[in-house]
């Protein structure tokens, strides 16, 4: 076998790579540095017929209790530079680092983002955001590498194809985020920490403390009208959903009586009923089986086909 292996760790368990805490283990891990790193781990899994996985920080996915047979390749691509409010970005940097950078330089724009957790490859991946914003409202570039075509794209966003918690990365698995470029405006140094504390704090009253994946499913943009028929609240707040464009999964799952339901270690956060959380070990068809569960409570109640926002690895 190629000697590349050699300088890959063996049966990691991909429980501690996951927010989850949950995932088997994987036959090969390496950790990419850098692009080269990166393009050398893809080249060898492809002339030796190794499946390979990208994985950031591994907050948005469910790893499955068989592992990953094949090699889990881990981005930390730190890079980080600062030039003319423009963040120069690698894929392995945190979301949490590229916020409290903004903050240090007074610079405003993805205060959005304060308390996600993962990498921006993994963010820019699934389009992630909150707060009426996601990451293609602070892109400039991204520079990826394309697997299929050997080679590295820089693209500006506008030639970059984003829509809800999805982009062309999530569409073609081929290509892998090597870097972005993020603008960024100075601001008023005050005004952009009330805005993160508050945001912190609102998170901090929604969001479950237990180990999780995040939101499990994309939120409700379809037939809201008939959603919202059958929907049991005041109709400021139907108003509201309507002129967002999307209703909380959440509500429907809360109003399907699931707050709390539990199956084995897992259950639906009484914090926020968008959130399965691990109470303690948890495997994987657990979660699985929750899934069902909501899935066809939400589609009884509500005629709703719900789309799962996790990622799935290893099924
Ligand atoms: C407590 C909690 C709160 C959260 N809150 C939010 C929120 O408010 N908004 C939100 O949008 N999300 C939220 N999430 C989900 C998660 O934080 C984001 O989706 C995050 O962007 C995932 O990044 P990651 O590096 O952890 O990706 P991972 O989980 O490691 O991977 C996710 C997917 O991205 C792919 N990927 C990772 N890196 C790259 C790369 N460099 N190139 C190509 N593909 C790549 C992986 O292959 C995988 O398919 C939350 C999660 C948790 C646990």
């Amino acid at each position: 076998m190629n000697k590349f292996f050699d300088k890959c760790q063996k049966n990691v368990k991909l429980s501690e790579h996951t927010t989850f805490k949950i995932g088997g283990f994987a036959d090969y891990f390496f950790v990419a540095k850098n692009k080269d790193d990166l393009i050398e781990a893809i080249k060898v899994a492809k002339e030796e017929d190794v499946k390979y996985y990208i994985l950031g920080g591994g907050s948005n996915v469910l790893v499955s209790d068989d592992g990953f047979r094949g090699l889990v390749i881990k981005i930390e691509i730190a890079d980080l530079n600062l030039k003319d409010n423009i963040l120069n970005v690698g894929a392995g940097v945190a979301i949490g680092k590229i916020v409290s950078l903004a903050l240090d330089n007074s610079l405003t724009g993805v205060e959005f983002w304060t308390g996600v957790p993962g990498t921006i490859g993994g963010a820019i991946f699934g389009n992630a955001g909150a707060y009426g914003k996601d990451a293609k409202d602070v892109l400039k570039s991204v520079t990826y590498y394309d697997a299929t075509e050997n080679k590295i794209i820089e693209k500006e966003n506008s030639k970059l194809s984003f829509s809800y918690r999805s982009s062309e990365f999530k569409n073609d698995k081929k290509k892998i985020v090597l870097s972005c470029e993020i603008k960024l405006k100075k601001d008023d140094k005050k005004k952009i920490i009330v805005e993160m504390s508050d945001i912190a704090k609102q998170r901090s009253s929604k969001i479950p403390m237990e180990p999780s994946a995040g939101s499990v499913f994309k939120n409700v943009n379809e037939n809201l009208d008939q959603v919202l028929g059958k929907l049991d609240i005041e109709q400021k707040e139907k108003d509201k959903f309507k002129q967002y464009g999307k209703i909380p999964v959440a509500l429907l799952i809360e109003k399907s009586g699931l707050k709390g339901k539990q199956v084995g270690g897992v259950k639906i956060s009484e914090k926020h009923a968008n959130f399965i959380v691990n109470i303690g070990g948890a495997k994987a068809k657990d979660v699985l089986r929750l899934v069902e569960i909501v899935k066809t409570s939400v589609k009884e109640k509500f005629d709703v086909e719900l789309e799962l926002e996790n990622i799935l690895v290893g099924f």
